[in-house]
C-alpha cells in the first residue's frame, strides 16, 4: 500500500476559526472582524492498494470563492490533475472517490474526475437539507457541476474505538469510519498500511493534531458536544492502535505520513529533530 499526501493550493482562515470563543461566540466570531492565521495546505489524499487508486477527497478548485471566515489560495495548475501530476500519478487511474464530507475545499475537485464517487448517507441529507442549500447560497459555494455521489452506509459494525464503520476495499484495510462534528455526516478513511499502523486520513475532524490533543470544539460543528465526543473516540483509538493521524488543513501532514510518525511520537520526533 502507497498513500501519498496530494496538495492543492492553500487557505487562510481567521485565527476565530482556529480557536473559536465559547457558547454563541463560536460560530459568530467567524463573520465578525478578526486577525488571520498563516495560510494552510488543502490536502487531499491518493491510496494505491491491490492495483487500485483510490482518492479520499479532491481539494479545492481556482474558481472558488472566499468566505468571511477563509481565503482561498489556488491556482489552476494546483488543483487535482496538477497535484496527482506532482505524485507521478494519473486521473484516469482513478476507479473510486471516498469522500470525507461535502465541503467546496475537498469536493470542488470532483470535476476533474471520472469515478464513481462515494459519500455517506448522512452526508448527503445533510447536504439537502435546506438550512445548507441557503448557506451555500449565501456563501456563493454552489456543488461543484456534475454533484451526484453514490451513498453507503457505515453499517459495518465497529472498528476499534469507532461504533460506526464500512469497509472500503474488499480485503478491509481501507475502512471508513464514522467521525461526525464538523458536520452531521462526516467521515474518516483508515487504511491498514503494510506494518500494520492504522493511516487516519482525517478530513476536518480536526484541523491540527494539536486540536486533537487540546480537544477544542471546531468553530463550525452544528453541534459542540458531538464533536468533542468524536476527538474523544480518535483519541481512545489512538491509544489501543498506533496511528497516524492526518487532517487535511494540518501543515504538519504530510512529514508524518513521509516519517510514519503515530500519535503520541510526535513530541519524540521534534526531540530527535533537535538533536
Ligand atoms: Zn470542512
Amino acid at each position: 500500500m502507497k498513500i501519498h499526501a496530494l496538495s492543492t493550493g492553500s487557505v487562510q482562515v481567521k485565527q476565530s476559526f482556529l480557536y473559536p470563543g465559547r457558547g454563541p461566540r463560536r460560530q459568530l466570531n467567524l463573520f465578525l472582524p478578526g486577525a488571520w492565521a498563516d495560510p494552510l495546505p488543502i490536502h487531499c489524499w491518493a491510496i494505491e492498494h491491490n492495483g487500485v487508486l483510490r482518492l479520499v477527497d479532491t481539494g479545492e478548485t481556482a474558481t472558488a470563492h472566499d468566505v468571511p471566515f477563509a481565503r482561498m489560495a489556488v491556482k489552476p495548475e494546483q488543483e487535482l490533475p496538477g497535484a496527482m501530476a506532482a505524485a507521478d500519478l494519473a486521473l484516469g487511474d482513478v476507479s473510486e472517490v471516498v469522500l470525507t464530507h461535502a465541503h467546496g475545499d475537498h469536493i470542488d475537485g470532483l470535476v476533474h474526475v471520472r469515478a464513481p464517487v462515494l459519500i455517506n448517507d448522512l452526508e448527503l441529507r445533510h447536504v439537502a437539507a435546506p438550512f445548507s442549500r441557503f448557506m451555500r447560497r449565501v456563501l456563493h459555494q454552489p456543488l461543484p457541476e456534475g454533484f451526484g455521489p453514490t451513498t453507503f452506509a457505515l453499517d459495518g459494525g465497529p472498528f476499534g474505538a469507532f461504533s460506526h464503520s464500512r469497509p472500503i476495499s474488499d480485503d478491509c484495510r481501507i475502512v471508513a469510519v464514522g467521525t461526525p462534528g464538523h458536520t452531521p455526516g462526516h467521515v474518516s478513511v483508515i487504511c491498514i498500511d503494510d506494518d500494520g499502523r492504522h493511516v487516519m486520513l482525517a478530513g476536518d475532524t480536526t484541523d491540527s493534531l494539536e486540536q486533537l490533543h487540546s480537544l477544542r470544539v471546531d468553530a463550525v460543528a452544528p453541534k459542540a458536544k458531538t464533536h468533542r465526543a468524536t476527538m474523544e473516540t480518535i483519541l481512545a483509538h489512538c491509544s489501543q492502535h498506533a496511528t497516524i493521524y492526518l487532517p487535511s488543513h494540518d501543515p504538519g501532514s504530510a512529514a508524518r505520513l513521509a516519517g510514519g510518525i503515530t500519535v503520541g511520537e510526535e513530541s519524540a520526533a521534534l526531540v530527535g529533530r533537535s538533536q
